[in-house]
């Protein structure tokens, strides 16, 4: 049975530990928090498992800016319902979930005209955790999940079913989703199609079983890091391409029988990785976008002729446009039939208080997640 939190005082706010990120640019401590009970619409989770994603590297380090400091880090998890908040009907105390940091509120622009996977008004809880000394704590993409408990939003949880390993399932919440979305929805990869997907970590190397399961016949892996190459092959590409060797545009011409591919996809977050990936498409190719380039990155040298040619289209893959409460079963199903690997793309398993070495092990490219295990 689930071990309860520890109830600090008469209004039931329990004591919950997390990784916390105070400065920018220092590491994160393991901290004791508050967090207030669930308010109406809100659901207190048990946090099981929780991916090491870039962007909690990213807030961190201040790259999105220095407000919202101190953060509670990590929003990849998987997890238990332990309590809920008035009139939420959705999930109930014991069910597992998935956490979504999109959680379309039905009511903006977006919502009302049937494209609840652009919500721009998507649901959160409160922000009712703090620190022991009372300051408000920021979770990360309105989540939080480096901690044994966090408060979200009830409509961020989907269910799983609990016979299934929550390290695995926690990678659905972010990296995972986000690659296999940009290939099935963004780009929207058809088959007998052919791919090449700039950088292969652990969300590139989710485009590419999303190409594979899509059918796309000519899957392309680009990275300068033999490893993840090597990676990328064990994922489904059926070529790889080291810039360190040449030119990677002529590379996968020479491929392509001199065209290009019909789809690029930029999982880096550069300026000179998406122009690559922009030339590297056939004539009226897509490319689309999925790293996120940090504020002062713009790309200078782009021949606008070039979409001119022959038609061809630029696309931002944002969570790979994905639904949640569609998508997290359908991608727990592919687990289940052993379509989509993701037994492979948790290369290490940790403890809470090594959250700080699962960055320093993605920095130096040794892993595709650290999960850290709760
Ligand atoms: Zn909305
Ligand atoms: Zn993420």
């Amino acid at each position: 049975m689930a071990e309860s939190p520890e109830t600090t005082n008469g209004n039931g706010a329990i004591v919950a530990r997390g990784a916390i990120a105070r400065e920018p640019g220092q590491p994160a401590t393991i901290e004791e928090f508050v967090i207030d009970p669930p308010g109406p619409g809100e659901a207190l989770v048990r946090i099981l498992a929780s991916g090491v994603c870039h962007t909690d590297l990213s807030a961190k380090n201040g790259v999105f800016g220095t407000e919202g400091f101190p953060f509670l880090l990590g929003h990849e998890g998987a997890g238990v319902v332990e309590q809920v908040g008035e009139g939420v009907t959705n999930v109930a105390p014991g069910d597992h979930v998935i956490l979504a940091w999109r959680a379309p509120c039905g009511a903006c622009r977006f919502c009302l005209a049937g494209q609840p996977h652009l919500c721009a008004a998507s649901l959160n809880a409160e922000k009712r955790m703090r620190t022991m000394d009372g300051e408000t704590l920021t979770p990360v993409l309105g989540i939080g999940t480096f901690c044994t408990h966090t408060l979200v939003h009830s409509k961020q949880c989907i269910p799983y079913d609990p016979a299934l390993p929550p390290e695995q399932m926690s990678l659905i919440g972010c990296g995972v989703m986000t690659g296999v979305g940009a290939a099935l929805y963004t780009a929207g990869v058809r088959p007998g199609t052919s791919v090449a997907v700039f950088g292969c970590g652990g969300v590139g190397n989710s485009v590419i079983m999303g190409c594979r399961l899509a059918g796309a016949t000519t899957i392309i892996g680009v990275d300068i890091d033999p490893r993840k190459l090597e990676w990328a092959r064990e994922f489904g590409a059926t070529h790889t391409v080291n810039p360190q060797d040449g030119d990677p545009v002529e590379a996968i011409k020479a491929i392509t029988g001199g065209h290009g591919v019909n789809y690029a996809f930029e999982a880096v977050g550069r300026a000179d990785t998406t122009l690559q990936a922009i030339l590297s498409r056939d004539l009226a190719g897509t490319c689309v976008m999925i790293g996120v380039a940090g504020p002062q990155a713009t790309l200078e040298e782009l021949p606008l002729g070039k979409f001119f040619d022959l038609g061809g289209s630029l696309r931002v893959s944002w969570y790979g446009d994905c639904l949640p409460t569609r998508d997290f079963p359908l991608l727990a199903d592919w687990y289940r039939q052993g379509r989509l690997d993701l037994d492979r793309v948790v290369t290490r398993i940790i403890s809470l208080e090594e959250a700080e070495e699962g960055f320093h092990a993605m920095e130096r490219g040794e892993t595709l997640r650290s999960v850290i295990r709760l």
